[in-house]
């Protein structure tokens, strides 16, 4: 029986295990609080933060919300940027992407506070999840984890293969996974736009991590028997419903299940881990600026 991997369930699980750090915080006074800022008028990034904020108000969290004229010079971006990082009550600070093409993307990765930046993109991040000594996870690879620790899928000395090399998803999920440490050691290949013959790399693999954002370009012939499958991807493809879309991943789920051992949905899969693990990181960065010593799960 193939294991349809529920990230509902494990999401929720993680929020509500994130209780008990929420309570020490509490007890010591300190309400964590995340900073989400919106320079944008994208009906898709405004969905995607006003979610955000309402999974903070779930756990406990204190969200403040951020919205800037997407118009406006970037120097407003990058003073607001200042004020959060100044602020102490502030212990998160999440931008959302993509910012208008006038504003330069890694400059505003930079200007966050890297104590506060809980997506884990700032180079200083990035370069500690290199180096092993990972302080914030990006929040997808680090969901991706937790899945796989879920179905009971353990990535030591197992092949895996990450379609797509983005510094959000790929870059970060093949580094997670060689890492010498729980949730790692594995054997891993980065395929990209330009590999050559990707279906005999994928037949090789014992974890496929498909975050290539084409539509259902996995299926079963290039996978194999028992194999574990993470489909990242969310991409809009036009169908008879009531929106005149609906959404699919990089597999193509029916033919896929049939050769995986466990395999994740979407929606309900990937999804709903990245959202979570924002919020774990949020009560970390509070831990770590309070010098509080939280249980995270
Ligand atoms: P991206 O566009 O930044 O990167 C896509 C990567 O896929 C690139 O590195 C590219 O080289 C590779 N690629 C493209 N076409 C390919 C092909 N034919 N064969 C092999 N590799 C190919 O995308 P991203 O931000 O990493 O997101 C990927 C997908 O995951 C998108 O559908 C996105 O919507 C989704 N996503 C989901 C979540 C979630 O929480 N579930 C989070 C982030 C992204």
């Amino acid at each position: 029986m193939t294991e349809i991997i529920d990230g509902n369930r494990v999401a929720q699980s993680i929020r509500d295990d994130l209780s008990e750090a929420i309570d020490e915080l509490e007890d010591a006074d300190v309400t964590p609080t995340l900073a989400t800022v919106l320079m944008s008028d994208d009906p898709a990034s405004e969905t995607y933060v006003s979610m955000k904020q309402d999974d903070c108000a779930e756990v406990g969290i204190e969200a403040i919300d951020v919205e800037i004229d997407p118009d406006a010079p970037a120097e407003e971006l990058f003073d607001e940027i200042d004020r959060l990082n100044d602020d102490e009550n502030v212990n998160g600070i999440l931008v959302q992407m993509p910012v208008p093409d006038h504003v330069d993307k890694q400059s505003v990765l930079r200007r966050i506070d890297p104590a506060k930046d809980v997506d884990g993109f700032h180079p200083e991040n990035v370069g500690r999840l290199v180096a092993g000594d990972a302080r914030y996870k990006p929040c997808t690879p680090h969901g991706i984890q937790k899945l796989l620790e879920d179905a009971g899928v353990d990535p030591e000395g197992k092949d895996a293969v990450v379609v797509g090399r983005s510094d959000i998803v790929g870059k970060p999920m093949a580094n997670l996974l060689v890492q010498k440490a729980e949730g790692g050691n594995a054997t891993v290949t980065v395929c990209h736009s330009r590999t050559d013959d990707l279906a005999a790399k994928t037949r090789e693999a014992d974890i496929v991590v498909a975050a290539a954002g084409v539509p259902e370009m996995i299926d079963g012939d290039m996978l194999t028997d028992g194999v574990t499958v993470i489909d990242v991807g969310i991409n809009r493809v036009d169908a008879d419903t009531e929106k005149g879309y609906e959404l699919v991943g990089d597999v193509d789920f029916e033919s896929a299940k049939e050769k995986a051992n466990a395999i994740t949905p979407v929606p309900g899969g990937v999804g709903p881990m990245t959202r979570a693990m924002l919020l774990y990181n949020t009560v970390k960065a509070t831990g770590l600026q309070h010098n509080v010593d939280v249980t995270l799960p």
